[in-house]
């Protein structure tokens, strides 16, 4: 019996979960990340990152965002 992961997990698979993590965690940490304002809400967001309110990047929406009570649901 061996103890670790089960199967490889993907670039895009990894990617996607750290970047939905930063979008969650914004005000966690917004004092070690470089912060910006979205050009379609101008709502704080990570730079280079899609916007965790309306869910724009570079002026086309990304994901879809559903609020389920105080927690945010990203449809990515
Ligand atoms: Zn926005």
């Amino acid at each position: 019996m061996t103890i670790g992961p089960k199967k490889k997990v993907s670039k895009t698979q990894s990617r996607t979960r750290h970047s939905t993590w930063e979008t969650i965690n914004l005000k966690k940490i917004s004092n070690t990340y470089k912060v910006s304002t979205c050009k379609n809400c101008g709502a704080k967001k990570l730079a280079y990152k899609v916007c965790p309110v309306c869910g724009y990047y570079k002026g086309k929406q990304v994901i879809t965002i559903k609020s389920k009570g105080n927690e945010k649901v990203i449809d990515a």
